[in-house]
């Protein structure tokens, strides 16, 4: 039987330009780095309000992945949130 599969942000940061709407729509997921651009936490979330991100950042920056739901990426597992653009 296949696990079961929860969705989750990944912001374009080559894209983002720090206007926060997705920070204003999701702040549990959506944060805001020290340079200023979108970063989105691996958190469990509301899939609406996830879309409704999506559908509001003017920059097309969000895009959203499909994950097992037990699989735990190493930011998870130490809360860290990137400092510096890729
Ligand atoms: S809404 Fe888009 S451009 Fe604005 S901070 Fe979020 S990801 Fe970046």
């Amino acid at each position: 039987m296949e696990a079961p599969r929860r969705l989750r942000a990944v912001v374009d940061r080559e894209e983002c330009f720090g206007f926060a709407n997705c920070v204003a729509t999701l702040p549990s997921v959506f944060v805001l780095d020290d340079e200023g651009f979108s970063h989105a936490r691996d958190v469990d979330a509301d899939p609406a309000l996830l879309e409704e991100a999506v559908e509001g950042c003017p920059r097309n920056a969000i895009s959203l992945e499909r994950r097992s739901a037990d699989a735990v990426s190493p930011e998870r597992r130490s809360g860290a949130a990137p400092s510096s653009r890729p």
